[in-house]
C-alpha cells in the first residue's frame, strides 16, 4: 500500500490515535464544530515555507512578494506581513485585502495585463512599490493618470522572454503568443515613445514565464533573458536598477520532485544576482500549496456495479483545480486505516450536475463508508479563492490551526446570506 500521506507535510498533518490532525488539533474535532467542507491552513507549515524560502534568498538579497491570488485571506496576509513578506497583487480588489492586512504599498507589486484606469488611480494613490506594465498602451494610460495626481509613477516593464516554461498550456504566460507582458523584439519601440511618457520612471523589468514550474531549466532561461534586456535598456538610458523574477515555482501534487528553494537561489545566483540589480520574486502557490487542506465528508459510497462512486459533499466549486487543469489532489481518509487493510478503487466525485465535478479516478483506498472523512491535499493554494456558489452551495469555510489552536479564518456564507445578495425589481 502506498503511504496514504506521502503529500502531507509530516510537520503539519500526522495521525495521532487513529485520527488524522492538523498541527495539534483533530480535524475531525473541527468538523465537528463546523461542518464539512471546509479549508483547513496550518500555520506552522505556512511559517516554515515562507522561511525556507527567505533563508535561502535573502543572501542574495531577493524580496519576497507573496502572489496573494494563491491565497489570499486576510489572516493568511497578516502571518506573512509579520514573516516580512510584500504582495504581488493583480487587482484592485486584492490591493483592498493587501492594505486592509496591514502591508502598506510601498510592499506592493501590482501586476496583471488588464489593469482598469481605476484600478490604476487606487495603487498610485497608495504608493505602490511598481506597478508591472504590460503593454505600450498601458504605459500611456499610468503616465496620463500619474500625471493627473503630478506625481511620476514606478514603473517595471512586465516582458514576455518567450520561454517555455514546460506546464499545463492554461498555466503557461511566457511564451510569444500567450497575452502576457510586452515582446522583447518590440523594445525598440521604447526610445521613441516612452522618452515623451514624463510621468513615468521605468525602474525595472519583470518576467513571469507561467505556474506549477518544475524544473529551474526554463526559469535559467527567463532569468538569464531578464538581464540582458535590464542591461540593455541601461545602456538605452533607462533608469533600470529592478529586476523582478516572478512567481510560478511548483509543488509535488501527485509524484512530481519539487522545485527547492536551494534550486531556485542557485538559479538566481546563476543568473542575475550581484549585478547591482534589487531583485524581487512573486511565488504565490509554493508559499500554501501544502500548508491547505479541504476537508470533506462522504455522502454516499455509490455501488455502480462495476465500480464505486465515493460522493463527496464538497465539489468543484469548492476546489475547481481538478475541473479546470485536469490537477490532481491526492485523498486522505481522515481515520486512519488499518495498516495493512486492502486498499479498494474508487472514482471520487461531488454532488454537481456536471461530469467535469470529479476529483480523481480509480483512485486506490481504504474501504470508506458513508459518514467517513477525506482531506484533498495540497489545497492551499487556488483553492478557497477560486471557489464559487455555483449550484447555490455554501462558500466553504477557512479555519487557520496553530499549534493546539484553530480559528475560523472565513466564515461559511451560506445559501440565506446569497440569496440576500440579489434583489428583485418592482416591475418583476
Ligand atoms: C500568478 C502569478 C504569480 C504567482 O504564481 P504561482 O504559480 O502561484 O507562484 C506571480 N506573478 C504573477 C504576475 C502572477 O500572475
Amino acid at each position: 500500500m502506498h503511504d496514504l500521506t506521502r503529500r502531507l507535510p509530516a510537520s503539519a498533518y500526522r495521525y495521532l490515535n487513529g485520527t488524522l490532525r492538523c498541527e495539534g488539533v483533530a480535524l475531525d474535532a473541527i468538523a465537528d464544530n463546523l461542518g464539512t467542507p471546509f479549508y483547513c491552513y496550518s500555520a506552522g507549515r505556512l511559517r516554515e515555507r515562507y522561511r525556507a524560502f527567505a533563508a535561502a534568498l535573502d543572501p542574495l538579497g531577493v524580496k519576497i512578494h507573496f502572489a496573494m491570488k494563491a491565497n489570499g485571506n486576510q489572516a493568511v496576509l497578516k502571518l506573512f506581513a509579520a514573516e516580512g513578506a510584500g504582495t504581488d497583487i493583480v487587482s484592485g480588489g486584492e490591493l483592498a485585502r493587501s492594505l486592509a492586512a496591514g502591508i502598506s504599498g510601498d510592499r506592493i507589486i501590482f501586476s496583471g495585463v488588464g489593469k482598469t484606469a481605476a484600478e490604476i488611480d487606487a495603487a498610485l494613490a497608495s504608493n505602490v512599490h511598481q506597478l508591472n506594465v504590460e503593454s505600450f498602451e498601458e504605459l500611456r494610460l499610468v503616465d496620463m493618470i500619474a500625471a493627473g495626481r503630478g506625481i511620476v509613477a514606478p514603473v517595471v516593464l512586465r516582458i514576455n522572454p518567450d520561454v517555455d516554461a514546460e506546464t499545463h498550456a492554461k498555466i503557461t504566460t511566457g511564451k510569444r503568443d500567450n497575452k502576457f507582458g510586452i515582446e522583447a523584439a518590440l523594445l525598440d519601440r521604447l526610445d521613441n515613445e516612452v522618452k515623451a511618457l514624463a510621468n513615468l520612471r521605468i525602474l525595472g523589468v519583470a518576467a513571469h514565464i507561467g505556474s506549477q514550474i518544475m524544473k529551474p531549466a526554463p526559469l535559467v532561461a527567463a532569468y538569464k533573458r531578464l538581464g540582458e534586456i535590464a542591461d540593455e535598456l541601461k545602456r538605452r538610458g533607462l533608469p533600470i536598477e529592478r529586476i523582478d523574477l516572478g512567481g510560478g515555482f511548483g509543488v509535488p501534487y501527485q509524484n512530481q520532485t519539487e522545485l527547492s528553494p536551494a534550486s531556485l537561489a542557485a538559479a538566481i545566483a546563476a543568473t542575475v544576482a550581484g549585478r547591482g540589480y534589487a531583485l524581487a520574486i512573486e511565488p504565490g502557490r509554493t508559499l500554501v500549496a501544502d500548508a491547505g487542506v479541504l476537508v470533506a465528508g462522504v455522502t454516499y459510497v455509490k455501488d455502480a456495479g462495476h465500480m464505486r462512486f465515493l460522493v463527496l459533499d464538497a465539489a468543484m466549486n469548492d476546489l475547481i483545480r481538478p475541473a479546470m487543469y485536469d490537477a490532481y489532489h491526492d485523498i486522505v481518509p481522515v481515520r486512519e486505516p488499518a495498516p495493512n487493510a486492502d486498499l479498494v478503487e474508487y472514482d471520487v466525485v461531488g454532488p454537481i450536475c456536471e461530469s467535469s465535478d470529479t476529483f480523481a479516478k480509480h483512485l486506490r483506498l481504504p474501504e470508506m463508508a458513508a459518514g467517513d472523512r477525506v482531506v484533498l491535499a495540497t489545497a492551499g493554494a487556488y483553492g478557497a479563492t477560486m471557489s464559487s456558489t455555483y449550484n447555490a452551495r455554501a462558500l466553504a469555510p477557512e479555519v487557520l490551526v496553530d499549534g493546539h489552536r484553530f480559528a475560523v479564518i472565513r466564515r461559511r456564507i451560506d445559501v440565506a446570506e446569497q440569496i440576500g445578495w440579489d434583489s428583485v425589481p418592482e416591475w418583476v
